[in-house]
């Protein structure tokens, strides 16, 4: 018998593997690639909310935990994930540079936004200057992801299919899926969660991002925020991720001529050099109407648990939720009220 069952392996399944490995516990993955949200994210880490110059909800105190999980992950498998990379915020104007000023003197924030510089930067005007963010980067989640899903493929611990909800059987002391059996079960479905019969009624919304990868000769060596995001591609040099768009209606995966359109007019705002557009993507960010993470136990089947609702920010979010839910899964140390999904108690799910 497997302690876990973890269903999906986009960021926050694999921040639950990392619990499990650490704690010496056995299990079997399931994925189906239905959700791409982790695999399409900019990977950025970020604690400060750049529209208003405040700090993101309890970044600051998770960004320390999910760097060190990566850098776990960089020792197992020999590879970078993890590039500190600064954020330039363009300044619009006079009342901005003050913001900024001000902000930056908070505690928190005072970690990570400092100087306002005029540096020139390839193909970008910003007669106001940026703001620069330091301590802040990417995390290369798509590559740690076929790192991972190489792994287990070699030591027989991923099923790369559908897993199937009507095929689980609940028993008090376990659940058994097929020919599997395993003391408890964790769904990290990311937006795929709205098929899981025991969890659909959670009030995940899913906010569909699409972005834009472009070739250019321009070289531009930070994370320049404006309007849009232009950030370098740490796994292909002169590629440049460029997002994300934010659409409230639109549930599929599917890149659209609008998103293109959108996007492509912001860069034109804020870059005036040649580029080739290489790739456009879109996913679901899994995001809930508080605007918090998703995890806990199923109200009446207590070896049925979920994590999920890592919205816009999974890197920094997910390595912590999962070690929050695993302490509470294997020894009761109760999770964070704002996290536990016990706070929609009213919904039947
Ligand atoms: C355009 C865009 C840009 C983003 N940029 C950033 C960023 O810069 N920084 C940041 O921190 N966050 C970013 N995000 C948000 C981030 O991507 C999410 O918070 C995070 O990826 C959610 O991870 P997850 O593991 O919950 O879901 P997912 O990554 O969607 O993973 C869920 C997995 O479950 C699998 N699955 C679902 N149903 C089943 C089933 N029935 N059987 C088997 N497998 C199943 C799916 O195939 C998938 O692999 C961005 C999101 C988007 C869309």
């Amino acid at each position: 018998m497997y302690d876990y069952i973890v269903v999906g392996l986009g960021v926050a399944g694999w921040s639950f593997l990392q619990q499990l490995d650490e704690n010496r516990q056995n299990y079997i993955v399931f994925d189906n690639c239905s959700q791409q949200s982790t695999r399409i994210a900019g990977g950025m880490f970020n604690p400060v909310i750049l529209k208003r110059f405040t700090p993101a909800w309890k970044a600051h105190e998770m960004l320390q935990y999910a760097l060190l999980q990566f850098q776990k992950a960089e020792l197992q498998y020999g590879k970078k994930y993890i590039h500190y990379i600064n954020i330039y915020r363009k300044l619009t104007g006079i009342a901005e540079q003050n913001n900024w000023i001000t902000a930056s003197d908070k505690p928190v924030l005072s970690v990570y936004m400092k100087d306002i510089v005029f540096e020139k930067i390839d193909g970008i005007e910003a007669p106001y200057g940026f703001g620069v963010l330091h301590g802040t980067g990417i995390v290369n989640v798509n590559q740690l992801l076929d790192d991972i899903a190489i792994d287990l493929k070699k030591h027989g611990k991923l099923i790369q299919a559908d897993f199937d909800y009507d095929q689980l059987e609940i028993h008090p002391e376990y659940v058994s899926y097929r020919n599997i059996k395993a003391r408890k079960i964790v769904f990290a479905e990311g937006y795929g969660l709205k098929q899981n019969p025991f969890f659909k009624d959670l009030p995940l919304t899913g906010t569909k991002g699409e972005m834009l990868m472009i070739e250019t000769q321009a070289n531009i060596p930070y994370i320049v925020k404006s309007n849009v995001f232009i950030a370098p591609n740490v796994a292909q040099k002169g590629q440049y991720y460029i997002g994300a768009t934010y659409n409230w209606e639109d549930k599929t995966n599917t890149p659209t001529n609008t998103a293109r359109e959108h996007l492509e007019s912001k860069l034109q705002q804020l870059f005036d050099k040649p580029y080739k557009i290489v790739l456009q993507k879109a996913g679901i960010r899994p995001t809930v109407i508080d605007r918090r993470p998703l995890a806990g136990k199923h109200t009446e089947y207590h070896n049925l648990a979920v994590l999920n609702g890592m919205g816009t920010r999974g890197v920094i979010l997910a390595p912590t939720i999962a070690k929050q839910l695993f302490q509470y899964l294997e020894f009761d140390i109760p999770m964070m009220k704002e996290t536990d999904i016990r706070r929609f108690e009213t919904i039947n799910f």
